[in-house]
């Protein structure tokens, strides 16, 4: 997501009529795109800009730096958009704003911590970038006003082969560890025409496969099928198992709906979507997997802990049953399905055996890869505000090396199913050491001899030969 937006922020520049660098130190202006899960992350940004504000003062440069993403709350921009809006009743339009000021944010928290950042910037204002930098350097930068809406603003593509789709943005589940929904703010999907008319842009210009993006895409559309969403629950009103869905024939979810519209676009030849999540997961999306021939044989949707104690006070909304019963459908359908998740370990109050039992969900459900994080308290969120974090560092590190370990043996066993199959791999890259690297539709790293016919980005027919660690090697066949 993080990346999407990245492209977003250099779409905005780039239409302002400025350029991209590759190198800090050629750079006059700097966004920083933050990520907030680990604390060790946010300290990174404030070393970065010390440095960059260091060579800039070397080159007797006057940089500006910015800083946005997750690191970033509720600021001044956003409150005073949103009153100045009410207020009026008016459109979104930057230049009725009362007060340019207030695009500063200079009461954002960040300013406490450090004076080196010029001007900060929730990711959904960033249409107002643009006008933010127009008044730093006192030069106009032009700003597009059919963008003044985040998801109305197109991404770069940076890779025109493989293409971010973002079809949502924002969160109304409230993780209890998690600082998204204050971050991003409310669940706000994108009007399909809008998502099928800019995969189609990029199919056009040479891509071959898309990642449909939201922080959590199967409940897209809810506010458009108000009536088949339950919003105590928040989960569609249907049920996993297709013998009793209780809707009519025709209904479906509008993320099927959506990968249905997407699955028909000519010379696309894969389709993946991240992330999902276990409580609003339904049939239909389940097997559309195995009913649209361009969908990845790939899911990653997170687990965060087996213990149905420990997931009610993190506030999410599934059980483990309901996980595994998913996790059971999808391999029964493909038995080398990929499957991948995010794991939490010393999440407060986390006891040995809670820790055992998300021990046991790695034997049972055999990942093909999971994020393992150490509980990291982020200010802000209930969890951290209510629950403290009561489990040593020390203890994190041994529950995150077991559980890495575990993960390393079910990597192991389920890429030892894929020895001596013939699979077509998207070449993604060139890698040290004479390699080119592709992924195949399980999304299974493969290495194979560099060759110098071969194009980045090429479907290649190989057949894999070997495991070598965490990934796999091959031959073109
Ligand atoms: S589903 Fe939970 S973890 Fe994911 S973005 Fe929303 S609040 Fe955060």
């Amino acid at each position: 997501m993080n990346y999407a937006d990245s492209e977003k922020i250099n779409m905005i520049l780039l239409q302002g009529g400025l350029r991209k660098v590759l190198e800090c130190a050629e750079a006059d202006i700097i966004v920083l795109n933050t990520c907030s899960v680990r604390q060790k992350w946010e300290d990174r940004v404030y070393g970065y800009i010390r440095e960059a504000r260091a060579l800039a003062k070397e080159q007797g440069k006057n940089l500006i730096v910015g800083v946005t993403g997750c690191m970033i709350r509720k600021t001044g921009l956003h409150k005073k958009f949103y009153e100045s809006e009410r207020k009026r009743k008016a459109t979104k339009n930057i230049e009725r704003m009362q007060n340019e000021n207030s695009l500063f944010n200079s009461d954002d928290k960040i300013f406490g911590v450090t004076d080196t950042i010029d001007f900060t910037m929730r990711i959904e204002d960033v249409h107002y970038l643009t006008k933010i930098l127009s008044i730093i350097t006192g030069e106009e930068i032009g700003n597009d006003s059919k963008w003044n809406d985040y998801l109305q603003v197109k991404q770069s593509q940076d890779n025109p082969w493989s293409a971010n789709i973002i079809i949502q943005t924002g969160c109304d589940n409230f993780c209890s560890f998690c600082i998204v929904p204050y971050t991003r703010g409310r669940e706000i999907s994108r009007p399909q025409e809008e998502i099928l008319k800019e995969i189609k842009e990029c199919v056009q210009n040479g891509t071959k496969e898309i990642t449909l993006l939201g922080q959590n895409v199967n409940s897209y559309g809810k506010e458009t099928k108000k009536k088949l969403w339950n919003s105590e629950e928040f989960k569609w009103n249907t049920s996993l198992d297709a013998s009793s869905i209780k809707w009519g024939k025709e209904e479906k979810t509008p993320f099927r709906e959506l990968l249905e519209w997407v699955n028909t676009i000519q010379w696309l030849d894969r389709i993946r979507f991240t992330s999902s999540n276990p409580h609003d997961m339904t049939h239909d999306i389940l097997s559309a997997h195995f009913e649209l021939p361009k969908m990845c044989h790939y899911l990653h949707f997170a687990l965060q802990s087996w213990s149905n104690e420990l997931l009610k006070i993190m506030n999410r909304k599934h059980t483990f049953e309901d996980f595994r019963l998913q996790v059971e459908y999808l391999r029964s359908r493909d038995p080398l399905f990929g499957i991948s998740t995010d794991i939490i370990v010393g999440f407060p109050g986390e006891t040995e055996e809670q820790f055992q039992e998300t021990i046991r969900a790695f034997e049972i459900c055999e990942f093909d890869f999971a994020f393992i994080a150490r509980y990291s308290p982020r200010r802000g969120t209930r969890a951290t505000d209510t629950l403290g974090d009561d489990i040593s560092m020390n203890e994190k590190a041994r529950r995150w090396d077991i559980l890495n370990t575990l993960l390393y043996k079910s990597v192991r066993k389920r890429n030892e199913l894929m020895l001596g199959r013939t699979e077509e791999i998207l070449i993604i890259g060139e890698e040290k050491d004479e390699q080119l690297v592709g992924r195949t539709r399980n999304f299974k790293e493969v290495y194979i001899p560099y060759d110098k016919k071969i194009q980045a980005w090429e479907l290649v027919t190989v057949k894999i030969t070997e495991m070598d660690r965490w990934v796999l090697k091959g031959e073109q066949i």
